[in-house]
């Protein structure tokens, strides 16, 4: 068994780093890269967008912060439980050891607590957050689109900067929060788990079954739980000894536990220094890392399940 994943690892990372795939039949995980595929891209059958850079969390813990109101659907306790348990599944998944002893992957998530700022942004020289906000009211990605996770890095090295993921509770309808979930209702859950694999840096996979497959259809909740693809995944870019897997080789990460967004944290937007009364100097140019950050997007599309009787798969949007 251990070498049968060894194999897909290695494989997958491959993938990841080559422009084709030589191997059409070794279906894996793929990882998000500095180049954003095109956007009728589909790993199910195209496998990894091999483009770029693959991206990674340098840190050995990254904060997150959902934004303060959650949703009308969904109360700020049970998505944070949710969001918690779904950040988890994939923090604590087990890796082969390698010989180090170790088998955890080398990354945690820490929840640092409900937040005024809901923008999706990242801004170089002040503090931020990576946060998690529900969308009630407008939804501007599409009606199919369930979750969209954008995040920001360094486009030389793939280092991620920051991440911030939108959920679609406007169209979710039926949502459930709460087991058992109805055959045409949206498990928040396996949604969740699917984003924050995003949120990691880890793209569609086209294994079926797997948490990050694109596709979800109502009803459906094996995505709260990772499939072996997806173990591979998190094991292969923070691995159990520290290091993350990069496009020549590896880096490894920062040792202590900060889950600090990167500038800083804080509750409230926060604009860009200006010299106003903190300082006398003007604010100092960025590097060029940070300036050039990109943002790109990794979204959930919702498979509606036909019904037996109707014509076609045709939605109607209940608020
Ligand atoms: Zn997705």
């Amino acid at each position: 068994m251990s070498s049968a994943v060894r194999g897909r690892r290695l494989g997958a990372f491959a993938l990841a780093s080559v422009l084709v795939s030589t191997a059409p039949s070794a279906r894996a995980f793929c990882r998000t890269t500095t180049e954003k595929s095109p956007p009728d891209y589909d790993a199910v059958g195209a496998g990894c967008w091999g483009r770029g850079v693959p991206l990674f969390w340098r840190n050995a813990c990254l904060g997150y912060s959902m934004h303060r109101t959650a949703s009308r659907k969904i109360s700020y306790e049970d998505a944070a439980n949710a969001l918690s348990t779904a950040f988890t599944r994939w923090t604590g998944a087990t890796c082969p050891t390698e010989g180090t002893g170790r088998s955890r992957a080398s990354i945690d998530v820490r929840d640092l607590g409900p937040v005024e700022c809901g923008n999706i942004e990242y801004k170089s020289g002040v503090a931020n957050q990576n946060v998690i906000v529900f969308r009630d009211e407008t939804w501007k990605y599409g009606q199919s689109v369930l979750g969209l996770t954008t995040v920001v890095y360094n486009p030389e090295t793939g280092e991620i900067y920051n991440a911030d993921m939108e959920i679609n509770t406007l169209d979710m309808e039926p949502l459930a929060v709460r087991d058992p979930v109805a055959p045409d209702a949206y498990d928040f859950a396996s949604v969740v788990t699917h984003e924050a694999g995003h949120f990691l840096g880890i793209a569609h996979s086209d294994v079926p079954g797997s948490t990050m497959y694109a596709r979800y259809d109502q009803g459906q909740t094996s995505m709260r739980n990772l499939a072996p693809d997806d173990i591979s995944a998190i094991c292969t870019v923070y691995r159990p000894d520290g290091d993350r897997a990069v496009l020549n080789g590896k880096v490894t990460q920062a040792p202590q536990c900060d889950p600090t967004p990167r500038g800083g944290y804080s509750s409230e937007c926060q604009e860009k220094r200006t010299g106003c009364g903190a300082s006398t100097s003007p604010a100092k140019p960025t590097a060029g890392g940070l300036a050039a950050a990109l943002a790109l997007a990794a979204a959930l599309v919702a498979r509606r399940r036909v019904r037996a009787g109707a014509a076609s798969s045709s939605s109607t949007r209940a608020r």
